[in-house]
């Protein structure tokens, strides 16, 4: 087995073409490890801009990556190139970074500057940040939200003097010293993700949300239908829905009893499922109620949502 430690940059810069601000990868660093954690070999691109002659101040000085050095780089297309070559992904190949994000920044870089090229070569996969988390928690360590680089290496008495932090090739260096202090391989193993599985970039770039209409429920509507609280039946909806916050009302009667309520229903997308909360609570005013009324026409064609 080889761990390949993957750390990005990314310079934040105007595109014209996108009519907005892009983070754009500058620097593609790794440290490749064998199985007894030894390394093997390092990588470091610098990539050459696509969008400025000029980083911006704050990131030359976070990354020492001067806009000299930046503009000998490569374009990002030929770095990826290298990297494919260097790092032979396999299934004898996990690649860890440091939290997820710089998946996200990798997927949006080829598809804003490669838009025909190839997935970046990931393979297996583990979020080192998170593995990190669960070791220090393990050992009895309280954690407030997701830690910083330099902060996981302080709390393993890791010295980062030798290194310049935010420089990728050094922050592998870091992270290759704390894969070494949390090493586990049952526990990694339990944490590999296949990033070539089809949907993997899709589920991680997936925001869950609330429906914010009927309609987007997008099924028959059977989430949406209520039974009437005396008497079991089915009600039958007398107004639209309507959105409130996270939630959607709507009025009720029963047709067999005549009891009236209103009922609301919160509904969370997620990538595998539509997550639904339902209330049932005490009914509008009647003036109310009919101002929201729907015409008998429209509450046929609605009747699916
Ligand atoms: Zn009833």
């Amino acid at each position: 087995m080889r761990y390949i430690l993957l750390d990005f940059e990314w310079n934040n810069a105007y595109s014209v073409p996108h009519k907005r601000f892009l983070n754009e990868i500058t620097q593609i660093g790794a440290v490749m490890l064998d199985e007894r954690l030894e390394v093997i070999d390092v990588f470091d691109v610098v990539v050459r801009s696509a969008l400025t002659k000029r980083l911006r101040r704050s990131f030359t000085e976070l990354t020492g990556i001067t806009n000299e050095r930046m503009l000998a780089g490569v374009p990002f297309g030929e770095a990826v190139a290298r990297y494919r070559d260097w790092a032979r992904v396999g299934d004898d190949t996990i690649t860890m970074t440091w939290s997820n994000s710089d998946l996200y920044a990798v997927t949006e870089n080829i598809r804003n500057f490669q838009p025909d090229g190839a997935p970046f070569p990931i393979g297996n996969y583990i979020d080192l940040q998170s593995f990190v988390m669960a070791a220090l928690t393990k050992r009895g360590v309280s954690l407030a939200g997701q830690i910083s680089l330099a902060h996981a290496a302080e709390l393993f008495s890791i010295s980062t003097e030798p290194f310049q932090l935010h420089s990728a090739p050094d922050d592998c260096a870091v992270c290759a010293a704390l894969l070494r202090q949390t090493f586990d391989a049952d526990a990694l193993a339990a944490r590999v993700l296949d990033t070539d599985a089809p949907d993997f970039f899709e589920r991680l770039t997936f925001k869950p949300h609330y429906l914010k209409s009927a309609a987007e429920v997008g099924s028959r509507g059977e989430e949406l239908r209520f039974a009437c609280e005396a008497c079991g039946a089915f009600a039958k909806r007398v107004t639209k829905w309507h959105a409130k916050g996270r939630w959607l009302f709507a009025n009720f009667r029963c047709p067999d009893c005549g009891n009236r309520f209103r009922g609301k229903v919160m509904l969370k997308r997620t990538y595998d499922d539509l997550i639904i909360q339902k209330r049932i609570v005490p009914p509008l005013e009647e003036a109310a109620e009919k101002a929201q009324a729907v015409p008998d026409e429209m509450q046929r064609l609605s009747e699916t949502v």
